[in-house]
């Protein structure tokens, strides 16, 4: 995977190979910042797999090795974080 941002129409887009990823940025700075937010999904996207929840058991798509918990503990986990700040 080699992404790369070259001009496309009036602006510049984010291509893989031959492939259009993105759609056209104004830009080359935009374009440039969305081809690293996509290596990085890339990037992660290596670790994501499904994996059970550290507090409930429930399996979930987990998106990396600091991401253990199913959104719904997550949820509860920030109500709580937030009851114990007020
Ligand atoms: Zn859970």
């Amino acid at each position: 995977m080699s992404l790369h941002v070259q001009r496309w129409g009036h602006g510049y887009a984010v291509f893989d190979g031959k492939e259009r990823l993105s759609g056209a940025f104004s830009n080359r700075d935009i374009a440039l910042r969305a081809q690293d937010r996509m290596e990085n999904e890339t990037a992660k996207s290596k670790h994501a797999r499904n994996r059970p929840c550290l507090t409930c058991g429930t399996e979930f798509w987990s998106t990396g090795l600091g991401h253990r918990m199913c959104g719904n503990c997550r949820t509860n986990c920030a109500g709580l974080d937030a009851q114990m700040v007020g």
